[in-house]
C-alpha cells in the first residue's frame, strides 16, 4: 500500500446482479510488507496488510461493502520508544448509494440517503458489475491506526536529561521524578 492513493492502485471488487439482495460476493487481498506514516508516527506492517471485503446489495441501488482488515502492525512508543507490536483486526462498513441507477439525483433521493451516516454515493454504470474499493480500504486502515502508540498505558518514558528508559529504574539525574506528561508544563508561563 502507497502513503498516498496513487491514481493507478485499485481494489477492483465483482459485485452480486443489482436484482439479487441474497447473494454476497467476497474477496480477499494482501499487501505485502510496508510501512505508512500517519500524524507524525511511523507505522510498520511486517507480515503486510490482510482485507475481505464483502458486497451485498440491500435493495436495488444501496450496497454494502464490509471491509475487514487484519495485520501486525510495529510503531515505537511515544514515550521510551521501544517498538510495540499491535494486532489490528476490524470491520468497518461503507453503504454505497448508486445514483446513476435513477438517472438522476432528485431531492428525493438525497432525502432518502440521508438517512445512513456513512453512505457513499458512486457512479457506476446500470449494469456495472465492479467497484474499485480501493480508497476505503486504504481509509480503513488509517482509521484503525491508534493516534497515540504505548508500551504499557504508565509507561515512565525516557529521563529528559541523560536518557535513560526509565521504566528500568531510576536515573542519577535530580529531576528524575518528573511525569513525562508535566514536561511541556514546565516551560509553560501562567502569567501570559
Ligand atoms: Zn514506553
Ligand atoms: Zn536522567
Amino acid at each position: 500500500m502507497k502513503e498516498e492513493n496513487a491514481p493507478d492502485s485499485s481494489l477492483i471488487i465483482e459485485l452480486p446482479p443489482r436484482n439479487d439482495t441474497e447473494t454476497q460476493t467476497y474477496k480477499m487481498y494482501g499487501f505485502g510488507p510496508c510501512a505508512l506514516s500517519f500524524m507524525g508516527q511511523e507505522f510498520n506492517f511486517p507480515e503486510g496488510i490482510y482485507t475481505s471485503i464483502f458486497a451485498q446489495w440491500l435493495e436495488d441501488s444501496l450496497l454494502s461493502v464490509v471491509i475487514s482488515i487484519k495485520a501486525l502492525m510495529e510503531a515505537p512508543c511515544a514515550r521510551c520508544l521501544k517498538t510495540v507490536s499491535l494486532e489490528i483486526s476490524d470491520d468497518l462498513r461503507y453503504l454505497y448509494y448508486l445514483r446513476s441507477a435513477k438517472g438522476d439525483d432528485s431531492d428525493e433521493d438525497e432525502e432518502e440517503i440521508k438517512e445512513f451516516d456513512d453512505y457513499m454515493p458512486v457512479e457506476v454504470d446500470y449494469f456495472g458489475r465492479v467497484l474499485d474499493v480501493m480508497p476505503q480500504v486504504s481509509e480503513s486502515v488509517f482509521a484503525l491506526l491508534p493516534t497515540k502508540v504505548l508500551c504499557k498505558e504508565d509507561c515512565k518514558g525516557l529521563c529528559p536529561n541523560c536518557g535513560k528508559d526509565l521504566n528500568e529504574g531510576e536515573c542519577d539525574c535530580k529531576n528524575e521524578d518528573i511525569d513525562p506528561r508535566l514536561d511541556a508544563l514546565r516551560n509553560f508561563n501562567f502569567n501570559q
